[in-house]
């Protein structure tokens, strides 16, 4: 999709690092997000008409195409999302937009997680911003152990950002310098590099995108998960603070789109525990990432889906009621259960 809209002079923004394997009717069905969401929101947001087969062997069409259309439920936006329990998407229209003028990427060195959420908030209301992702040290750590790639700065941080910005016109440029001087001046980043050229905006791009390839070899836990993004930095030392107690020893690794308070935390199988061990221990972690999660009034999961794993956690995110609305509506499109029988809640 993405390199047919680019032979038309168009672009396809949804992208993510599953671009090469995943297609779209997995995407419409997971609502896939990933690494620009900040500029150009989700997949939902770019689908203009869907052809879905129902459980019953109904075939609906969608969407129309239309952009106004005030005639009560939306039912694209229902199937999009629905992880494929409502009906099978056989065929998508879906919208493009004009190509980034010109694009660069700033990778920054920030000392803590509140001056995340201020060079955020500066760099959403002053510049043209595509994308604002976000690691820690130790996942820069693995990365370069496994890349090779040089280190961006001499001297490490505890948070690292890559941020890629649109530049449309020189004003737009002296904009991105203004706010990133600002940054350095309040000492909400003690240190940065702005790509010079493509070669360089691919490289900085790699210290945020090769991270799960790096961390694969650790077999590790995986979350995927969301809190309103005012409470990021609250909901991270307070989760690192519940796993430091229980698991000492152990490494966690964060990473995420600060953007849209989505957060990927990854902890490492510790050495000397077996697989099974570690797989079974990480049922309780489950319970210590997820009820904290509850508490932040986040969301157990932020793009991957619910799928088998998480759907005996659903409670954590949505009431009883919510619930019983969405068993009704699975009854209407499916109702004989044939539809990816027990996803999404059993
Ligand atoms: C390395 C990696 C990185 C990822 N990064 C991101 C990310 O940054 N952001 C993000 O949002 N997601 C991310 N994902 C998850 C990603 O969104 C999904 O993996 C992808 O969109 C699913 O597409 P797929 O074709 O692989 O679907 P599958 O994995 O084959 O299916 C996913 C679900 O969709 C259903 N489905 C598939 N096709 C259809 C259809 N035609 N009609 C109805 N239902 C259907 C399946 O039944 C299943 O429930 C990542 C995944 C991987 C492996």
């Amino acid at each position: 999709m993405q390199k047919f809209a680019a032979s038309k002079n168009l672009f396809y923004p949804i992208d993510f690092a599953a671009r090469g394997s995943s297609q779209i009717g997995g995407n419409i069905a997971t609502n896939a997000g990933g690494i620009k969401v900040v500029r150009y929101g989700l997949t939902r947001d770019w689908v203009a008409n869907l052809t879905v087969v129902t459980g019953t062997g109904d075939v609906l069409e969608l969407g129309r195409s239309l952009v106004k259309n005030a005639t009560g439920y939306d039912l694209k936006h229902m199937l999009i999302g629905s992880e494929g329990t409502l009906g099978f998407v056989t065929e998508a229209t879906l919208r493009l937009t004009t190509t980034p003028v010109d694009v660069q990427v700033l990778v920054l060195a920030v000392p803590s997680l509140d001056q995340v959420m201020e060079v955020f908030a500066h760099f959403k209301a002053q510049t043209n911003l595509i994308a604002f992702e976000m690691f820690s040290e130790k996942a820069l750590g693995y990365v370069l152990k496994s890349t090779g790639l040089p280190p961006p700065f001499p001297a490490p941080s505890a948070f690292y950002l890559v941020v890629e910005v649109e530049k449309r016109s020189s004003e737009d440029e002296a904009q991105i310098l203004d706010v990133f001087e600002k940054c350095l001046d309040k000492g909400w980043v003690t240190d940065g590099s702005m790509s010079q050229s493509d070669e360089q905006l691919r490289s900085f791009w790699r210290y945020r995108e090769d991270i799960s390839e790096s961390l694969s070899n650790y077999s590790p836990y995986k979350n995927d998960i969301a809190v309103p993004i005012s409470k990021v930095p609250g909901f991270i030392v307070d989760l690192d603070k519940i796993l430091a107690e229980a698991y000492p020893t152990w490494e966690v690794i964060w990473f995420g789109h600060i953007g849209d308070g989505n957060l990927h935390i990854n902890i490492l199988r510790p050495p000397g525990l077996t697989k099974e061990a570690f797989v079974k221990e990480c049922q309780k972690v489950d319970n210590l990432v997820f009820s904290t999660v509850q508490k932040y009034h986040g969301s157990i999961s932020a793009e991957h889906g619910v799928g088998l794993t998480k759907r005996s956690f659903l409670t954590y995110t949505r009431s009883p009621v919510e619930i019983e609305i969405m068993k009704g509506i699975k009854k209407i499109f499916d109702p004989q259960g044939i539809l990816n029988p027990g996803k999404l809640f059993s």
